[in-house]
């Protein structure tokens, strides 16, 4: 077995073809500036942000419903922070909230149950944004719901799920050689599933853990198929990610949630990539995200070339200038996950 001072050495040294990696979640975005991955590997292998950050692709117009709502006389939105700086088409939370609306950040989805008890003639309403890693939270976030009889809470969803995005990018986009999977959405979802995906879209899938070690190890697989003309999965994660993924997350997902088509910010509409709450807790549901969304880009923001890897944040004319963390235009500046502030953080502009 080669020792990691091996793999670095072969890796700064490669010279073959130039490889170009999606890793998918933000949080191996953020790994890879910490521990400086880039400069540990040849220039010839590019390293591209992608789709998995769930405040960025929110539609602009759920926003705005969840702004609506807020300025409602007696009613409240309970949100994650990450969502209080991301536009709608003209206001924030953050600006609604100034304008006298109610709008309380959460930690735990499952706060709001207590806040809503306390305060029954209160309309609460949960910003439930996420994909498969957050959603059984909010499947928990029901269950509360019912267990203790509330009446003045209903969640707003805008779930995504990955599978069917990383298959929109495999379909459209035809930069991206291999993927390094995301590593949480994976412990739900398992391995398995990118096996059909390896093997349908002829790329390496390969799933790898967060520490600097094991981002090199994964990147080091994927160049060992592509120069051996492979694409297989590789679970290089195994600590954490099973095959099967959670069966018992994945119940209690499936046993609240449905899929169906939704709307991707910048993107637009992509099968079957939604969760929706089943016909039967339709009571719950405050108006969550569907394929009738619409979304408005604020001008010269490049989010979803962003989000498809198509540039990386530096190409984007506003970054650093017109755009940053303080005053942030497009969603992938605002929230932890964004490419575009994770990009910010970590670069000299
Ligand atoms: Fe949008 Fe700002 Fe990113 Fe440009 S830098 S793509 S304006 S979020």
């Amino acid at each position: 077995m080669k020792t990691l001072e091996t793999i670095k050495k072969e890796l700064k040294e490669y010279d073959g073809k130039n490889i170009r990696i999606m890793e998918v979640c933000g949080t191996h975005t953020s790994s890879i500036f910490k521990n400086g991955i880039r400069s540990l590997i040849s220039p010839r292998i590019k390293l591209i942000s992608g789709p998995g950050c769930p405040v960025c692709v929110t539609a602009s117009s759920y926003i705005d419903r969840l702004v609506e709502y807020s300025l409602k006389d007696n009613h409240c939105v309970l949100t994650f922070g990450d969502m209080m700086k991301v536009k709608g088409s003209e206001l924030t939370l953050t600006e609604s909230k100034a304008m006298g609306g109610n709008v309380k950040i959460l930690y735990s989805p499952l706060g709001a149950v207590k806040v809503s008890m306390k305060n029954p003639d209160t309309q609460f309403v949960f910003a439930a944004v996420g994909f498969e890693t957050t959603i059984p939270i909010y499947a928990l976030l029901i269950e509360e719901i019912i267990k203790n009889n509330i009446k003045n809470l209903r969640i707003m969803t805008s779930l995504k799920t990955i599978i069917p995005a990383i298959s929109y990018i495999c379909t459209n986009e035809k930069n991206i050689d291999a993927f390094l999977c995301p590593g949480h959405v994976s412990v739900i979802i398992g391995s398995s599933v990118y096996s059909e995906m390896a093997l349908k879209y002829r790329k390496p899938f390969v799933i790898g853990g967060f520490e600097g070690g094991h981002i090199i190890a994964a990147i080091y697989e994927i160049v060992r198929q592509i120069s051996n003309n492979e694409c297989n999965m590789k679970n290089m994660y195994q600590s954490a990610v099973t095959a099967e993924g959670n069966e018992k997350a994945k119940a209690l997902i499936d046993k609240y949630f449905e899929a169906a088509d939704d709307y991707w910010r910048g993107i637009g509409i992509i099968e079957g990539s939604g969760l929706k709450l089943r016909t039967e807790y339709k009571d719950f549901d405050a108006g969550s995200t569907s394929s009738e969304d619409v979304d408005v880009t604020p001008a010269g923001c490049k989010c979803a070339d962003v989000i498809l890897g198509r540039i990386t944040p530096q190409e984007c004319p506003l970054f650093g200038k017109a755009c940053s963390p303080l005053n942030a235009v497009g969603a992938c500046m605002v929230s932890s996950e964004g490419a575009c502030g994770i990009w910010y953080r970590n670069c000299e502009v």
